[in-house]
């Protein structure tokens, strides 16, 4: 399976890094704050996805400025052919970064096993009581969300999770329950919150800073570093 985008450069995707960001598509959630969600549904008939070579080509051309590749989507973790793929990007030099959404922990643990990533952010949508209705899934299975978070907060690997908060869904209260699932991570990011037109529940709202900062206190009792992204 081929990527459907790419950002040939981006200073935002990952750290300090020169970074070249690819899509992938198709997502296993349904959250009704996707910003991306043109990358959500996947129809193979349908798609126009961009070779691989030519992706190849251009990291090849660009190694010399660009450092790093960011592979998000969607959910990456769902193209069958996701290591492979790193593999060639990786033997180019490239540092790579994953974003997932944690679903498919044995995908990630698999890449940081072989050694084909060099960061991954996990989203962390919300409580667990409350992560149905934040991904707009219902009968959802959090065995495997679960998994990522026990795995990289008992691992020394660099990572981070990260929650876009939104006023609907995000209160004290669930961030005192995500606390005490996340208690000992390393680092979380509260990420605000933008309504662009593509975010299909166009009612939602973004936290406002007072209670962001809020939110910050709650997750500081258990989380080592939280910061505000976006704020
Ligand atoms: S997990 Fe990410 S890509 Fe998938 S629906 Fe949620 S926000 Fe969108």
């Amino acid at each position: 399976m081929d990527f459907c985008g790419i950002q040939k450069i981006s200073l935002v995707d990952f750290d300090t890094e020169l970074t070249c960001t690819l899509f992938s598509k198709g997502c296993n959630l349904r959250c009704p704050f996707c910003h991306n969600f043109e990358l959500v549904l996947y129809d193979k008939d349908k798609e126009k996805l961009i070779p691989f070579k030519e992706i190849l080509d251009y990291l090849e051309e660009k190694k010399k400025f660009l450092t790093a590749v960011c592979i998000t989507g969607g959910e990456p973790t769902l193209m069958p052919d996701l290591a492979e793929k790193i593999t060639a990007i990786k033997s180019l030099g490239y540092k790579v970064k994953l974003d997932t959404n944690g679903f498919m922990p044995d995908v990630m643990i698999d890449l940081i096993n072989r050694h084909l990533i060099d960061y991954v952010a996990v989203d962390i949508k919300n409580s667990k009581e409350l992560y149905a209705k934040t991904t707009g899934v219902m009968s959802l299975d959090l065995s495997g969300i679960n998994k990522t978070v026990e795995y990289l907060i008992s691992h020394d690997f660099p990572y981070e999770f990260r929650t876009t908060i939104i006023d609907e869904f995000h209160s004290d209260y669930s961030m005192e329950m995500m606390g005490k699932w996340l208690n000992g991570a390393k680092i979380i990011f509260l990420q605000h919150f933008e309504l662009s037109s593509n975010v299909p529940d166009q009612t939602l709202h973004a936290v406002p800073t007072k209670n962001a900062l809020v939110f910050r206190r709650i997750l500081e009792k258990y989380i080592q570093k939280v910061e505000l992204r976006g704020f």
